[in-house]
């Protein structure tokens, strides 16, 4: 008996010795869904060495190595991490930005951030892009997660807002611009300092030369431009002078986006030669305003208390307890009403949407948004789940240029992947509660 115990001990132990010199992973047995939008794998298997996916198929025709380390995936969706295309890492659900500029400025790089970004990979959630903040605090810690030397979502960091001017204390994430050549002179700084994009707010403010020169010395570095799209104005700027990405579901309460604007749009979805035009609309945090002022049981889920100290948590909670008296939210109600017919008014055009939810704003938890977001879209605005999910995967890294490292699930790809039981494509809100999470052959969750 003893013996055999012992040489069982020895085979498992040899086979795990295998498993790690061979850096072998295979995911065995759930349905994936690859990201690029056709039939899932039923009884599917990945086969991830190290970093890698080596080879993806069904159970029927792949071979798994005998040294590869079985994950059983039964039951399950296997689907490419997700992507939330617009996030605040410097932000974690605190009512009052001016208080949490000057108080909390201080621990953003090295408490804050680092937590926003773990928070973020533990939801599924394995890229983000981060737009707004200071320039040196974004590099390092999107540097920090890529070194391996804190777990978190790989970032594509934009540093501060480029804008006309900034707010009184924001100075450190928002850089004003008085002349065209001021306007390069800074996106060369962000762009020498190796951020990933350049992000454009309030620039219905700047004059159509600055606008231009900004935009222009971006993609001459190779950066694309994000732009801030609440007023009709910022829009049109935008399309005239060939921003990259638009972001959030915009015109307050007025009812739906005017004609000429759609005509700018439809002129701009026309011309294949520049690509897709891509909109992130943010729209979640507006659709549930409601729902989440009169429930209040998510700010009691402690997802969102990851990496952060106890008193951050409870001068949060205390900011947030009586939401309904905030002054950020007291016009939802009435853009909620606009907000499918905007929406629609976009598809229809033939915008490719993405996943971006402003996670970091209040009430808006890095470890609850992204879910939010595309559970309004399927369920709320009718979207297909396959358009949403790669609303959420294929496109973001697409637009990102990392298409062929991520995004997803093909051999030669980074294995960033996520499995969660039961059906996504029928039930899309199980991605609240993802089961495993793998960024870069490592699993996480
Ligand atoms: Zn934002």
């Amino acid at each position: 008996m003893i013996n055999r115990v012992l040489s069982t001990t020895c085979i498992l132990f040899s086979l795990i010795i295998n498993a790690q010199e061979s850096n072998l992973k295979a995911l065995v047995g759930g349905t994936l869904i690859d990201g690029f939008g056709s039939n899932p794998i039923k009884n599917s298997v990945i086969i991830i060495e190290g970093e890698k996916i080596v080879s993806v198929g069904s159970m029927e025709n792949t071979t798994i190595p005998s040294n590869a380390e079985i994950i059983s995936t039964e039951g399950m969706s296997v689907l490419p991490g997700l992507w939330d295309m617009h996030v605040h890492t410097k932000l974690v659900g605190h009512s009052d930005y001016g208080y949490w500029d000057k108080v909390y400025q201080p621990l953003w790089k090295d408490v804050i951030m680092p937590a926003s970004v773990h928070q973020l990979l533990m939801a599924g959630v394995t890229s983000a892009r981060d737009l707004g903040a200071p320039l040196e605090a974004s590099i390092a810690v999107r540097d920090a997660v890529n070194n391996g030397d804190i777990p978190g979502a790989t970032l594509y960091v934009s540093g501060p807002f480029i804008q006309h001017k900034p707010y009184p204390g924001t100075e450190n994430s928002r850089w004003g611009v008085d002349s065209p050549e001021d306007g390069r002179r800074k996106v060369k700084k962000l762009a020498t300092a190796g951020v990933d994009v350049i992000k454009l707010i309030d620039h219905d403010q700047m004059t159509m030369d600055e606008l231009r020169a900004v935009v222009d010395e971006a993609h001459k570095n190779n950066l694309k431009v994000v732009a801030h799209s609440h007023r009709p104005e910022e829009i049109r700027r935008g399309l005239e002078v060939g921003v990259d990405c638009f972001e959030h579901t915009g015109l307050s309460s007025a009812p739906r986006y005017p004609d000429d604007v759609m005509t700018m749009i439809k002129e701009r979805t026309a011309d294949m030669s520049q690509g897709p035009l891509f909109w992130c609309p943010t729209v979640e945090v507006l659709y549930n305003f409601e729902y989440n002022r009169d429930n209040l049981e998510f700010i009691d889920d402690d997802s969102w208390h990851l990496g952060l100290p106890d008193s951050v948590i409870v001068d949060i909670k205390n900011s947030v307890q009586h939401p309904d008296r905030l002054p950020y939210f007291q016009l939802m109600p009435s853009r909620k009403p606009t907000l499918e017919t905007k929406i629609n008014q976009l598809l229809d055009a033939g915008v490719v949407l993405m996943i971006g939810t402003d996670s970091g704003i209040p009430m808006k938890f890095h470890s609850q948004s992204t879910w939010h977001e595309l559970d309004v879209w399927v369920n709320e605005f009718g979207i297909d789940p396959m358009y949403a999910i790669r609303g959420a995967t294929y496109w973001p890294a697409l637009w990102m240029g990392v298409a062929d490292e991520v995004g997803t699930i093909t051999p030669g790809k980074y294995a960033d992947i996520i499995a969660v039981k039961g059906d996504v494509l029928r039930y899309i809100s199980l991605l609240q509660d993802v089961d495993m999470v793998i960024k870069h052959g490592k699993r996480y969750k």
